[in-house]
C-alpha cells in the first residue's frame, strides 16, 4: 500500500526521542502539548507549535543549500526555518525547525547529499561538513535543542527535572593498532644489527628475545601503564560511570591493516591480560571492511573464537565507516554499540550531540538497535600538522573544552587515545600525549573544571 507519508513520521518521533528521552516516550499528556506543522493544523490541546520546514522530508536529491551564517535561537545555531519564538494566545509558535535541524544532523544526511564527497580514505571530510563550516562543531547543538525545548516545556508549567550537568558516562578507549614493534622478525632483526653497531642504544639483542617472546621490554608495549591510568579514573568516578574499551584488530589485509595477527600467542596474551584489568573488548573493524562492510562478521566471529565472550562493541580502524548505511553490516555482525562517529581531521561533535542514542536508518527510515556512541576526541585530530596541528597547551584547551560542552548537556565522554602515542619512547622525542592524557584523567579525576582558559577560546 502506497504511504503518503513515507515514512516521516518515524523520523520525527527518533528524532523528539532523542531530545526529550524516557519524557517524550513515557508521558502522554507532554506528548499531546507538542506540535509539529503550522498553527492551522494544530490540535486544541498543543501549546507548543514547531514550524514544519520540508525541506528533507520531501527531499528529492543534490546537497542542501545553507546560507552562512546561520541565525540563532537563544543563542543556538538554527539550520532550517527562522529564528524565531512568538507567544500567542498562550501557545509558544517556534519558527525554528529543532526538529528537521537535528534529523539532519543525528543521520549523517550531508553525506549522502551527494555521495562524492570524500577523502583519499572514502570518509567525509570533517572540513567540509557544515558544523565545521558554520563554527558550531564544538558544540553538541542537538543537545542544545533538547535543553530549549525542555526550557519551553517548563515555560508552559510542565514539570521536568533538571539534567545534571555532569558527564553520564566516560569511555576511555584505545584502539590497538600496533601493539608492539619487535613481534615481527624483520623489524626485531633489523633493530638488534643496528644496536650492534651503534653501541649505548640498549642491550642489542633485546628486540630479537622480544621477538621469540623471551623477553617483554618492547617499547610499544604500555599496556600496564595504561591500565594504571585509567583505573585510577575508574576509582574516581567508580567503574558503572567509567569503562574501558580496548579496540582489537582481527583482518584486513590492505596497507593500513595488517600490524599482527589476532593468532598469535603474543596478542592472545595481551588480550587475556587486557581483560583481566576489567577493560572491555571491541572489534576494530579492519580498513578493508570499511571498504567492504560485508567481511565484518568474520572479522567479529574471529575476535569471538580467541576471547571465547561475546563482542558487541565496534570501532573502524581509521573511522572508516563510509556511508552511514553501513551500520546495517555491524548489526548484521552482533555489533550492538559503535564508538566510531567523529571526524578524524576535526574534533568535535560529528552528530551534534554528545549523548548515546539508537541509530536510525535515512536511507530505510527505520529505527534501529544500534547504540551510536558519539566521539568527544581522537588524540591524533589534536597533534597531526595535516589535521589540527594544536600544540601541547591547544590540545589540552579544546579537550577540555569538548569535555566541558558534554558536561553541560549531561552527555558520554568518548575518548581516544591510541596505546602507539603513549610509550615513553614517544614522550622522550617529543610527543606530548602521554603527559596529556595523564593531565586530562588527572582534571576528571579530580573533577577540575579546566575550561576557564577554553571558555573564551575556541
Ligand atoms: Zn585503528
Amino acid at each position: 500500500m502506497h504511504d503518503p507519508d513515507s515514512g516521516v513520521s518515524k523520523c520525527i518521533e527518533f528524532v523528539l526521542t532523542v531530545l526529550l528521552g524516557s519524557d517524550w516516550l513515557e508521558n502522554e499528556d507532554l506528548r499531546k502539548l507538542i506540535h509539529y506543522g503550522d498553527a492551522e493544523t494544530c490540535p486544541i490541546g498543543a501549546r507548543i507549535i514547531i514550524r514544519r520546514v520540508d525541506t528533507l522530508w520531501q527531499y528529492e536529491g543534490g546537497p542542501v543549500p545553507f546560507e552562512l551564517p546561520l541565525e540563532k535561537l537563544e543563542g543556538v545555531p538554527v539550520l532550517f526555518g527562522e529564528a524565531t519564538l512568538e507567544n500567542k494566545a498562550g501557545k509558544l509558535l517556534v519558527g525554528a525547525d529543532i526538529i528537521a535541524s537535528s534529523y539532519f544532523l543525528l543521520t549523517r544526511f550531508e553525506e549522502i547529499t551527494p555521495r562524492e564527497l570524500r577523502d583519499p580514505h572514502g570518509r567525509f571530510p570533517g572540513d567540509e561538513s557544515l558544523p565545521y563550516r558554520a563554527g558550531f562543531l564544538d558544540r553538541p547543538i542537538v543537545d542544545e535543542y533538547g535543553n530549549l525545548l525542555r526550557s519551553w516545556l517548563k515555560r508552559i508549567g510542565v514539570a521536568l527535572e533538571d539534567r545534571p550537568k555532569e558527564a553520564r558516562k566516560v569511555y576511555l578507549t584505545h584502539d590497538v593498532d600496533i601493539p608492539y614493534r619487535w613481534h615481527k622478525f624483520t623489524p626485531a632483526r633489523r633493530e638488534s644489527v643496528w644496536r650492534f653497531k651503534h653501541p649505548g642504544n640498549g642491550p642489542f639483542m633485546d628486540p630479537m628475545l622480544n621477538f621469540l617472546g623471551w623477553k617483554q621490554n618492547d617499547p610499544e608495549d604500555c599496556f600496564d601503564w595504561m591500565i594504571e591510568q585509567d583505573a585510577k579514573l575508574q576509582q574516581a568516578w567508580g567503574r558503572d560511570r567509567v569503562e574501558v574499551i580496548y579496540f582489537i584488530l582481527t583482518g584486513g589485509t590492505v596497507l593500513p591493516d595488517g600490524n599482527y595477527s589476532i593468532k598469535s600467542r603474543l596478542i592472545k596474551r595481551l588480550i587475556k591480560k587486557l581483560i583481566r584489568s576489567g577493560a572491555a573488548i571491541g572489534l576494530h573493524t579492519s580498513y578493508e571492511a570499511g571498504q567492504r562492510p560485508e567481511i565484518i562478521e568474520n572479522e567479529a566471529n574471529r575476535l569471538r573464537e580467541v576471547c571465547e565472550e561475546e563482542i558487541t562493541l565496534n570501532r573502524h580502524h581509521y573511522l572508516s565507516c563510509r556511508e552511514p548505511e553501513d551500520f546495517e553490516y555491524l548489526l548484521k555482525a552482533g555489533i550492538a554499540h559503535d564508538f566510531t562517529m567523529g571526524y578524524p581531521d576535526v574534533a568535535g561533535f560529528r552528530l551534534g550531540t554528545s549523548r548515546a542514542f539508537s541509530w536510525f536508518d535515512p536511507v530505510q527510515k527505520r529505527q534501529t538497535e544500534l547504540t551510536v556512541h558519539p566521539m568527544t576526541v581522537m588524540e591524533v585530530s589534536l597533534n597531526l600538522k595535516t589535521y589540527m596541528g594544536f600544540n601541547y597547551e591547544e590540545a589540552y584547551a579544546h579537550t577540555m573544552h569538548l569535555i566541558d560542552q558534554t558536561r553541560r548537556c549531561n552527555g558520554d565522554l568518548n575518548l581516544l587515545w591510541h596505546n602507539s602515542n603513549l610509550t615513553p619512547d614517544l614522550a622522550e622525542a617529543g610527543g606530548y600525549h602521554r603527559n596529556l592524557y595523564e593531565r586530562i584523567l588527572n582534571a576528571l579525576a579530580n573533577k577540575e573544571p579546566g575550561m576557564e582558559r577554553a571558555e573564551g577560546g575556541r
